[in-house]
């Protein structure tokens, strides 16, 4: 079985890389890829947990775009993570994370959290700083109840503590994965609030820029939305790719493993790489 979409506490996950591929292979997962935000730091230690379990780990990461005023992820699978155009790029990355962390951290003291940096950046430790680490400083604080409510009160486009964001272009986030030997993936299309035409346009100038398949079964899939994406793919000639978008058991995503079978007609994303 396979798991093309996951985090560890290389960025937001909340298992360690070899905790991840431990807990992947007692769910019964033979192919893990670990695809952490704008960082391939965690794959090392993933690769020799994996080596030892005898499960097949899968290089990969998830990178932040910018489409048309929209942010969107795009999972690069099968990478070779020492290829300098795709470190080049990361790095840039994380400098954008560093300073948009500094001005976030700034909004919410404005909205009276007490040193939401310091807090949010302990939390995250040497990985990637993310909303998801603010948001856990904000529920531990008791202001707001759940994970989904920060986001909703406090983090999301238009709330105190969103900062908007340049990130990469479509275009260079897929240049960098396909120059480091990946498939670029189109992840979890369903996330992005958008109409179903302005999905479509993307998704083609998606495969237009090089990507070569779309995130059919994602975390949050309901079936209308696997046959959604799954038409997406179709029509676009795009390979598919299956991910459980695991951070952690208390997530409402799917749990670790759980995930239905690909649509019998699409091409599996591991016959293309
Ligand atoms: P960032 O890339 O720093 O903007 O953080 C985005 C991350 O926040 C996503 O990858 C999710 O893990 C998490 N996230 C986004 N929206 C929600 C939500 N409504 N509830 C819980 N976590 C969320
Ligand atoms: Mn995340
Ligand atoms: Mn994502
Ligand atoms: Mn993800």
């Amino acid at each position: 079985m396979y798991d093309l979409h996951t985090h560890s506490t290389a960025s937001d996950g909340a298992f360690s890389p070899s905790e991840l591929v431990e807990r992947a292979s007692a769910a019964g997962i033979t192919s893990l890829a670990l695809t952490d935000h704008d960082t391939t730091q965690g794959l090392a230690e993933a690769r020799a947990a994996a080596s030892i379990r005898g499960i097949t780990l899968v290089p990969g990461v998830e990178i932040s775009a910018s489409w048309r005023g929209h942010t969107v992820h795009i999972v690069g699978l099968h990478v070779d993570d020492g290829h300098s155009a795709l470190q080049q790029g990361l790095l840039g990355l994380q400098a954008v994370r560093e300073e948009r962390a500094i001005e976030m951290g700034m909004r919410l003291a404005r909205a009276g959290f007490h040193d939401p940096l310091g807090a949010a950046r302990s939390l995250a430790g040497d990985g990637m700083i993310t909303r998801t680490h603010f948001a856990r400083y904000i529920v531990e604080s008791g202001r707001a109840k759940s994970m989904q409510a920060v986001f909703r009160h406090f983090l999301k486009p238009g709330k105190p503590g969103y900062v908007p964001t340049e990130w990469a272009r479509l275009e260079e986030a897929i240049d960098w994965i396909r120059q480091a030997g990946g498939a670029a993936v189109l992840a979890h299309p369903q996330r992005y609030k958008i109409s179903g035409q302005i999905r479509r346009c993307l998704a083609g100038e998606f495969k237009e820029a090089g990507g070569a398949a779309i995130e059919v079964i994602a975390g949050t899939s309901h079936p209308p939305d696997v046959s959604a994406n799954a038409e997406l793919a179709r029509r676009f000639g795009l390979a598919a790719s299956v991910g459980t978008d695991f951070h952690s058991p208390a997530h409402s995503w799917l749990k670790l493993g759980a995930l239905p079978p690909l649509p019998a007609d699409l091409l599996p994303v591991w016959e293309v790489w």
